[in-house]
């Protein structure tokens, strides 16, 4: 026997997810974000998956399209912030790694670039997230100068990211979508380019927003973008399970304390059990008294401060039915509790929870 905390990583919710995905959106191709260790999922495990479904996939760093090249993906990869440095530009053109480019210093290495096989470009248009990208006046000369360098493949693609997506009442989104359509219409381009804006919440909820190329990322891992049930987002299926298993039961009186500096006190005769699950293995240590717990498959509240490689759940109303034992199987988060729930509890996203998970945790694939 081993610990009983693991990760189940579901591959055909994996694969479902992206199909529904594509078919949302049937006239653009799917390029699926791995960034981030596919989002605490495992990037090379995930990228195999679905590999014979996917076009290309995103990263945004050089050193994670390597790990994914290494490991036999043939697909292109674009690397979402560009290059850090100059030196970037030959690897990424031998490897065919996809460039963003959002700033001179990045447009200025590809055209100063000694290279033999042309890369491929993405431009980066700032249409208000205000972190990435040209600024919209000045997209039309950096396209027509990349066009013009032998350095560059034909086609290249105008990308936008937005701000506000998974407010679907935002009309920000809306004014990016606008503030895009104006940039491309200023472009006087011999070679139309390709178009890219969507992440997940847009593929979901925003058709008009879908082009050439989506991007989503966190839909394909099965957990919604939305703060509020959303019809194509509840067709998604989890596909991180984080579960444990209770690994000491006890009684305890009324005014008894639970955990380390006795955060939660006992109103009533209580039984506790301790599962073997912590902050060490990703389980939030911001995560409230009454942040839900699956015990035996039912809800029961957590209690007390998570410890590095523990927590306490109250079962006093579930062991009333059915007595807990040690060994009883717990979920943390995923089939039975969507991980967007623990999440707002402790103030967060499920994007955090799930890409944060720890090597300590294994990953089985199933
Ligand atoms: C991460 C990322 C995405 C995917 O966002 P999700 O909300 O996970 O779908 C899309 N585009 C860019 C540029 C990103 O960095």
């Amino acid at each position: 026997m081993s610990r009983p905390t693991r990760t189940i990583i579901d591959i055909q919710a994996l694969r479902h997810n992206l199909q529904w995905a594509q078919s949302l959106a049937p006239h653009a191709k799917t390029m699926v974000m791995v960034k981030a260790n596919a989002y605490g999922h495992g990037m090379v495990k995930v990228a195999h998956a679905l590999k014979d479904l996917v076009p290309a996939y995103g990263v945004a760093c050089i050193e994670e399209a390597k790990i994914l090249r290494q490991s036999g993906i043939e697909q292109p990869i674009l690397l979402l912030e560009g290059t850090f440095s100059a030196d970037e530009v030959s690897i990424a053109a031998e490897q065919n790694f996809w460039l963003m480019v959002e700033n001179q210093p990045q447009l200025q290495a590809i055209l100063n670039a000694d290279i033999s096989k042309p890369v491929h470009v993405w431009l980066k248009v700032d249409t208000g997230m205000h972190r990435l990208g040209l600024q919209p006046e000045d997209v039309s000369a950096a396209f027509n100068t990349l066009s013009k360098s032998d350095n560059v493949a034909d086609k290249m693609v105008i990308a936008t990211h937005f701000a506000s997506a998974d407010d679907l009442s935002n009309d920000a989104t809306s004014q990016q979508i606008d503030q895009f359509t104006q940039v491309l219409d200023d472009l006087d381009a011999a070679v139309a380019p390709l178009e890219s804006l969507a992440n997940s919440a847009s593929v979901l909820g925003r058709p008009d927003s879908h082009r050439d190329w989506n991007r989503p990322g966190y839909m394909i891992y099965g957990a919604s973008p939305f703060n509020h049930p959303q019809d194509n987002a509840d067709q998604l299926k989890p596909v991180m399970t984080l579960e444990s298993a209770v690994i000491s039961v006890r009684q305890i009186a009324a005014g008894e304390t639970v955990g380390y500096s006795g955060k939660w006190q006992a109103q009533r005769p209580s039984t506790i059990a301790t599962v073997a699950i912590g902050y060490g293995d990703g389980y939030p240590r911001s995560a409230p008294n009454g942040t839900p717990v699956v015990v035996n498959g039912i809800e029961c509240p957590l209690v007390g401060s998570v410890s590095m490689d523990m927590i306490s759940v109250d079962v006093t109303d579930l062991d009333a039915q059915q007595a807990v034992v040690i060994g009883d199987p717990v979920e943390l988060w995923g089939k039975q509790l969507p991980v967007n729930r623990v999440a707002s509890l402790c103030n967060t996203l499920g994007y955090e929870l799930l890409t944060r998970m720890p090597s300590r945790v294994p990953r089985i694939y199933c």
